[in-house]
């Protein structure tokens, strides 16, 4: 059997809506950027200040001319996208089974297929197709859903006392009337639906293949846009890349500024200062040898009135400050102290990567 289209209609269609879109884009944007009026503050004496000028700029161009570009370069995409999901839906049509064995309510017999539709949702995926049955013996019609699920009117409810309303549909000819009745209160509805009466065409749009000729680039516009786009995509790439080289070569630089001191070198640095803030015999013990190093070390407070927190803190301080640009570190633990003996760890580091992160 030949596939029948409802949804899939010639490409020359979609290319006139996505065109149809972007004029009406950059209509908009015309109108809001093109006539802005400003009045420039002029610096003068008072008399010339009552003389106001006005200015009218045009900031259009601008925005109109990415606008235009980028809506070229995403059109063959878009319309492919689009014929992609119409040519789904006509799939979907096609080729969804009907639910078998329908028999009708009032006389049992089998019902037939004699129309089927796609009830369109948000979420394409959740299209279902709903069939028409009719009862070849008593004519009963019946909506179901492929699912099996039955068709049902969305509830309309009264406007007076908000209790579902029951209807009646009544068919003249090509007149369907239909009539809404309340059963609680007794409101009372009448709608009529004229299958004769079309639809209301749709407003010209005269300036339409003219601002088309503006706002839709042609091949050679769009393609000239498209390599200006990639030449400046590739330079902001190669700027992010130098900005990335140059951040790296001051992390390196601050590296290379880091003293690398062994456990001699250490003690030699800390001990004069230490020796200044009252603090002495700086001993090392047990280093602890791993990824890294850690060295657990002891000094004895040599300030007589100096009490159990303030010693610890000052020891910390003087430490922190010292060790600040080598590749050692007080460890979080902090300092312990115990009649008038302090004791802490030292964490040392070897390798690049470690030294980067005691910059950042
Ligand atoms: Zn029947
Ligand atoms: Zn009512």
């Amino acid at each position: 059997m030949e596939m029948t289209y409802k949804y899939l209609k010639p490409e020359s269609h979609y290319s006139d809506l996505y065109d149809r879109f972007t004029v009406e884009e950059c209509r908009r944007i015309e109108k809001s950027l093109s006539k802005l009026e400003y009045k420039p503050k002029i610096k003068g004496n008072k008399k010339s200040k009552k003389k106001e000028i006005k200015v009218t700029i045009n900031l259009a161009p601008i925005p109109l001319y990415a606008i235009k570009g980028e809506r070229y370069f995403k059109k063959a995409e878009t319309i492919k996208e689009w014929m992609e999901r119409d040519r789904g839906r006509d799939e979907k049509l096609e080729n969804t089974p009907p639910p078998q064995n329908i028999s009708c309510p009032s006389c049992d017999s089998e019902m037939e297929v004699t129309m089927k539709d796609l009830r369109i949702e948000l979420d394409e995926s959740k299209n279902r197709v709903l069939f028409s049955f009719e009862c070849p013996s008593c004519k009963k019609r019946k909506g179901i859903y492929e699912n099996g699920e039955g068709w049902k009117p969305a509830p309309v409810m009264c406007p007076k006392c908000n209790n579902e309303v029951e209807r009646d549909h009544k068919r003249k000819g090509n007149k369907i009337t239909t009539i809404y009745k309340c059963s609680e209160c007794g409101h009372k509805e009448k709608e009529v639906w004229d299958l004769d009466k079309k639809e209301p065409k749709e407003k010209l749009d005269p300036d339409f293949e003219k601002d088309r000729k503006r706002f839709c680039l042609s091949e050679k516009e769009g393609q000239e846009y498209v390599a200006s786009k990639v030449k400046l995509e590739h330079i902001s790439k190669m700027l992010d890349e130098w900005k990335e080289k140059q951040k790296n070569k001051e992390l390196y630089d601050k590296v290379k500024k880091i003293k690398k001191l062994n456990i001699a070198g250490l003690k030699k640095l800390l001990t004069p200062t230490l020796d200044k803030g009252n603090y002495i015999k700086l001993e090392f013990s047990k280093p602890e040898i791993k990824k890294d190093i850690a060295i657990e070390f002891t000094v004895q407070d040599d300030k007589a009135d100096r009490g159990k927190h303030d010693s610890r803190i000052q020891l910390q301080r003087i430490i922190k400050k010292n060790i600040e640009n080598t590749n050692w570190r007080l460890m979080s633990e902090g300092v312990n102290y115990r009649l008038g003996i302090l004791s802490g760890r030292l964490r040392g580091y070897d390798n690049k990567e470690d030294l980067i992160r005691l910059i950042i």
